[in-house]
């Protein structure tokens, strides 16, 4: 793993979190975005060389709802980034922890931001959802 890439925060109302977290970092979201496959819509803020990402819902059926069903708003996921995202998964299911899609059953998936991603469930990582994420290099 090479660095966080992003830490995932789930929100009730993206409009008034965008409005919340702008005020916090002093700078706006500079980027929307649907992710159909997941049912969110996500917003990201750049602060420094750190990036944050909101989650709202966009059905009942959303992770992000039964999070917030069960949790409240706060912090959902720290999302790492990765060189070989196949070859990380490959690592770590054979250190013992267990992938919500793993790649090599239901193919890679796409998530916000240009980015394939994997998540670790968070029974075997101490009740924290990390996200594997590779960025999409796109060829001319
Ligand atoms: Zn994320």
């Amino acid at each position: 793993m090479n660095k966080i890439e992003h830490i995932g925060i789930a929100v009730k109302s993206l409009e008034n979190s965008n409005e919340l977290f702008s005020k916090l970092f002093g700078v706006p979201s500079y980027k929307t975005e649907t992710v159909e496959s997941e049912n969110v819509k996500t917003s990201f803020f750049k602060v420094g060389t750190n990036k944050i990402e909101l989650l709202e819902a966009t059905n009942e059926d959303s992770p992000i709802a039964k999070f917030i069903a069960k949790k409240g708003e706060g912090i959902h996921h720290i999302a790492f980034d990765v060189d070989d995202i196949v070859a990380e998964v490959k690592r770590l299911t054979n250190a013992g922890f267990v992938v919500l899609n793993d790649p090599e059953v239901s193919g890679l998936k796409k998530g916000a931001d240009n980015k394939l991603v994997v998540f670790l469930h968070p029974k075997t990582t101490n009740g924290v959802l990390i996200e594997l994420c590779q960025e999409i290099v796109l060829k001319e």
